[in-house]
């Protein structure tokens, strides 16, 4: 039977390239956007068998919609892959509350978000993974990033916490923590700064993290729940 799968934030970077990679290898592959229509169209038109839905994250009764839908025409879902996310970068004297409640309402509230829907589902047929994107910011912290780097960490804690809720029913919920990985979300940052502490001496590419995906999503991994994979080329050690 066809497996299915659901990435929140699959319009562009790294979401978009998990998007793709699923499609490739033949699953039916769901994925939300915010404000790229245009882009989620095109990904829709040049990929098979993948389908987009515009939803802010955050929004809890869309994401409860969602999953119902997906749920309602294919009797499950096998994977999500809770990936949306944004940075509001200020040190903390600069950072305004709304900059601080949008970045904790998007990365983590919208994890909670469909994870409490999609997990109900797998839990009900002994079934499903979820991968949550985290950050080595939620891992060392960097400064600038109070915001992101509290979300993200909050993210790595939900995941451990969140495992040990469903193992017994044999689902699994895992964590990857990409370090700078090229994308929109980085395009402005100062690469000569953070290159002497990378120790592979680069920044990551989007296909670093969709391989950890895969991984974490096949049977090659079914001993694995709850932990957190760093992949940032050797950056926090
Ligand atoms: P990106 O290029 O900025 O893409 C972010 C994606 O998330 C877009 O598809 C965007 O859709 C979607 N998104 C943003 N806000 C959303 C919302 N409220 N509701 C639904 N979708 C939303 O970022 P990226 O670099 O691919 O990052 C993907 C994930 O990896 C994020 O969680 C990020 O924190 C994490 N990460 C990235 C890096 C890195 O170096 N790039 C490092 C560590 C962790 P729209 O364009 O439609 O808004």
């Amino acid at each position: 039977m066809d497996k299915v799968v659901l990435i929140t934030g699959g319009s562009q970077g790294i979401g978009e390239a998990i998007v793709k990679n699923f499609s490739s290898r033949g699953w039916i592959v769901y994925f939300t956007y915010n404000k790229s229509k245009v882009k989620a169209m095109k990904i829709e038109e040049e990929n098979n068998n993948v389908y987009s839905f515009q939803a802010d994250v955050s929004d809890y009764e869309l994401a409860k919609n969602i999953i119902k839908t997906i749920c309602e025409k294919h009797g499950k879902i096998d994977c999500l892959i809770n990936n949306a996310g944004i940075t509001k970068d200020k040190t903390i004297s600069f950072m305004d509350q709304k900059s601080w409640n949008s970045v904790i309402e998007t990365n983590l509230n919208g994890t909670f978000n469909y994870s409490k829907f999609a997990l109900k589902e797998m839990c009900k047929r002994k079934s499903g993974v979820v991968i949550n994107i985290s950050s080595i910011s939620g891992v060392i912290g960097i400064p600038g990033q109070t915001n992101y780097s509290a979300s993200k960490a909050g993210i790595i804690s939900l995941t451990r916490t969140l495992a040990k809720e469903v193992g017994a029913y044999g689902v699994r919920v895992n964590v990857i923590s990409p370090g700078f990985i090229n994308t929109e979300m980085t395009e402005n940052i100062n690469k000569e700064k953070f290159l002497p502490n990378i120790t592979l001496g680069r920044f990551g590419e989007t296909k670093d993290i969709t391989g950890v995906i895969r991984f974490l999503s096949s049977d090659e991994s079914l001993y694995i729940t709850g932990q957190n994979l760093i992949v940032d080329g050797g950056l926090s050690i």
